[in-house]
């Protein structure tokens, strides 16, 4: 069952030129109790999309078409206050910098405790209670020592141990559906294989749903159960996360893959070229320019979605059954047969 729908979304930021079209035309859809990867490189329109999603948009954005239907509603038509209601409580987000988004100079347990839901206790009953919630969260999350470390301030924490109380705080209210953007992009490797772990854990143990917003798709292969990629706004290929990793069809995806570091690195390789400047989106397939695949159609018609199994599609017009048949380029091939992969064969 889908606990959350996106609905052909299009948001856009006004500039001093054109206005710059960040996501254009997202369709996706999150079942529940999986983890949905959203991968593309920086400037994508990931975090954009997320931001729908939770109403969190600057003023600048303009929401040009679309919708997000989560518990029957189009979250939005919702007004501001119904919106902040199921932000946090319903869905909730873990930040990208734990530094950042902690307040440096309130203890951090309160900064959990402010958001567990109280269900009617009153004074201090209620305080009582939120700062039991709190504690057992810290312990969920795995901080060692919770009920001494509650009345610590954030600077006494480790990177990793200040974004497991981002994720405590996060889950403050009991959320169904956790955004996750780039949750572990500003920590070492060690310390984000042990955040992923933390995730990967809630999910199974609170059946949550999530969105897994990163760049790095060497991440995406230990957390997603399905991955959507982007590129200039939109979905270019999506898929279980075995189809992706051992089938990819799209160029882009390829180049992503292509860029990944070799284990234990975490520095990734750029894609040639650049991603367009979405003021004068190309028109036809964005990343035509930076495809050595690329049709003349590419420079013209925006492809549709071709299906590739009932759960794995893309939008490259290399699938339309007049298009020449190209292969899997053989560095990749080389890759996910050491993998494992069925793909080679
Ligand atoms: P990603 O998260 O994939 O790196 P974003 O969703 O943040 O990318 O951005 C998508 C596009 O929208 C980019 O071209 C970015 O420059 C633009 N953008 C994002 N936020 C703003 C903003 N507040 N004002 C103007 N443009 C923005
Ligand atoms: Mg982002």
């Amino acid at each position: 069952m889908d606990i959350l729908k996106i609905k052909n979304l299009s948001v856009s930021f006004a500039t001093d030129g054109p206005p710059l079209r960040a996501v254009r035309g997202v369709d996706l859809s999150l079942a529940e109790g999986e983890v949905l990867a959203l991968v593309g490189e920086s400037g994508s329109g990931k975090s954009v999309t997320s931001k729908a999603v939770l109403g969190i948009l600057p003023p600048s954005a303009t929401v040009e078409s679309g919708e997000v239907i989560y518990g029957g509603r189009n979250l939005l038509s919702l007004s501001k206050t119904e919106m902040t209601s199921i932000r946090g409580r319903e869905i909730s987000m873990v930040p990208q910098d734990p530094f950042l988004s902690l307040d440096p100079i309130a203890h951090v347990g309160s900064q959990i405790a402010e958001s567990v839901c109280v269900e009617g206790r009153r004074g201090l009953e209620a305080r009582r209670y939120k700062k039991d919630r709190a504690i057992e969260l810290m312990r969920e999350v795995g901080i060692p020592d919770a009920e001494r470390r509650y009345g610590e301030y954030p600077f006494r924490f480790s990177g990793g141990m200040r974004q497991r109380i981002a994720i405590a705080a996060a889950l403050a209210p009991s959320p169904k559906i956790l955004i996750c953007d780039e949750p572990t992009t500003a920590l070492d490797v060690t310390i984000e294989a042990q955040i992923l772990d933390l995730l990967d854990r809630l999910k199974r143990e609170r059946g949550l749903s999530m969105i897994f917003i990163t760049h790095d798709l060497g991440v995406v292969a230990r957390i997603a159960d399905r991955v959507a990629v982007m590129y200039a706004g939109r979905i270019v290929e999506l898929g279980g996360v075995e189809e992706v990793f051992y089938d990819p069809r799209h160029p882009y995806t390829w180049a992503l893959m292509s860029s990944m570091p070799a284990a234990g690195e975490k520095t990734l390789s750029a894609i040639p070229g650049s991603v367009p400047d979405m003021r004068y989106p190309p028109c036809g397939d964005a990343f035509a320019p930076r495809n050595e695949w690329a049709m003349r159609i590419d420079t013209v018609l925006a492809p549709p979605f071709f299906d590739i199994t009932p759960t794995h599609s893309v939008a490259s017009w290399l699938y339309h059954e007049d298009a020449p048949k190209v292969e899997l380029p053989p560095h990749l091939k080389a890759r996910i047969k050491v993998r494992g992969g069925k793909s080679d064969a």
